[in-house]
């Protein structure tokens, strides 16, 4: 049986976490915490990084301090995970989800422009699969609006826009280390903040409304309760084994882009017979080896496809199922058809992808797939 996904563990993770144990201190912002975010800072160049319990957290993070208010309008792609949204709906948003480009899931810059009313407050991209969103057009309809920019960069580790780390470019940007994620901490994630008026008040949101941070560095002689907020902080036993991970990361992704090549490579003459398409990778988008998936021509192919690979003992997924149709949404949507992000819906398939993933089964995977090509050809040429 090849799972969908298997964490990676460098071997290091719980020697830290004892080291964590051992230090007397295992609640948040502690020795592990300070290395992590150091790393992350140095090596991207966000102003300020503070791990978070979630991407989703950070995203909550984020939208409290654009101070979302009932009614601000935040225009989100409709093909991705629910925390996306779910962030600002809490803060009473209204969503309005745009679609998402022909050639990848990732939203349609060209559509944004038409969404945007006096409401809006917020575009949301998501680098999905970890590929860029075309951030240049974002940003220019951010400065023109003058709106906030949060990239959902959950999927975007060490991922590249014309040379900009992802995550850099936005007011702020949230990065998750879950468990089917690059780099893991079983649950985890980070708020990257890289316009400078957000810091302060970012700390404080964190520490549960509480200037604690500031009182800990003695910049304030007591703390006190000075704005809403949350516990967001993981422990220092999440960001010690977070360490661990970071400190092979370019031994990692070096790996799972190899993964993602050999599927590529494999599989690319198979897209000329029209029935599958490989990912597309913008000029300006890097890839980071976060996931490979197809594009299957119709939902009977890919639910076919699915079903075959797993006879043969592999798990393929499909991924987002349109959130504009989603239960909670579906009678809060404006009725606009988002025929991209519902193909996605109805086409994406997600190959396993992971860091001991072996090439063997690699190649056996492309091989089923490619018998399941033929024999769809020949019953079409029966009919
Ligand atoms: C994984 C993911 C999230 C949620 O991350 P958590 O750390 O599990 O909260 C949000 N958005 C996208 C696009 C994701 O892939």
């Amino acid at each position: 049986m090849i799972s969908f996904n298997k964490p990676y563990f460098s071997g290091k993770e719980t020697e830290y976490i004892r080291q964590a144990v051992e230090s007397g201190k295992i609640s948040g912002d502690g020795i592990f915490t300070k290395q992590c975010h150091k790393f992350f800072e140095d090596k991207y160049g966000f102003k300020k990084v503070l791990l978070t319990t979630s991407c989703t957290d950070a995203l909550e993070m984020a939208a409290i301090l654009i101070n979302i208010q009932p009614g601000d309008e935040v225009i989100v792609p409709s093909y991705t995970f629910v925390s996306t949204a779910n962030a600002f709906v809490l803060r009473g948003a209204k969503i309005v989800f745009a679609d998402s480009n022909k050639l990848n899931p990732n939203i349609d810059a060209d559509l944004i422009e038409s969404l945007i009313t006096p409401k809006t407050k917020a575009i949301v991209p998501v680098h999905y699969a970890g590929i860029a969103c075309d951030m240049d057009k974002i940003m220019a309809l951010a400065d023109k609006y003058n709106l906030f920019v949060i990239e959902d960069a959950a999927q975007a580790v060490d991922s590249y826009y014309n040379q900009k780390p992802l995550g850099s470019i936005g007011h702020l940007a949230a990065f998750s280390f879950h468990e089917t994620k690059n780099i893991i901490s079983g649950e985890g994630g980070m708020l990257a903040i890289n316009d400078e008026r957000f810091v302060e008040r970012a700390e404080i949101i964190r520490e549960k409304g509480t200037n604690r941070s500031q009182f800990f560095r003695g910049e304030v002689d007591k703390y006190n309760w000075v704005d809403i907020g949350s516990s967001y902080l993981p422990s220092e036993i999440i960001s010690a084994f977070l360490f661990a991970q970071i400190e092979n990361l370019e031994q990692i992704q070096n790996k799972r882009i190899k993964i993602w090549e050999r599927y590529y490579n494999n599989l690319l003459n198979l897209e000329l017979d029209g029935n599958i398409n490989l990912p597309f990778i913008p000029n300006y988008a890097t890839n980071n080896g976060h996931m490979f998936y197809l594009i299957c021509k119709c939902l009977e192919f890919r639910s076919g496809l699915i079903k075959t690979l797993k006879e043969n003992g592999i798990q393929a997924v499909f991924h987002y199922l349109s959130l504009e149709k989603s239960p909670y949404f579906i009678d809060k949507h404006d009725g606009r058809f988002l025929p991209q992000s519902e193909m996605y819906t109805d086409c994406l398939v997600r190959l396993p992808l992971y860091y001991d993933l072996q090439n063997n089964d690699i190649d056996d995977i492309c091989n089923i797939i490619e018998s399941y090509l033929c024999k769809s050809k020949k019953v079409t040429v029966v009919h």
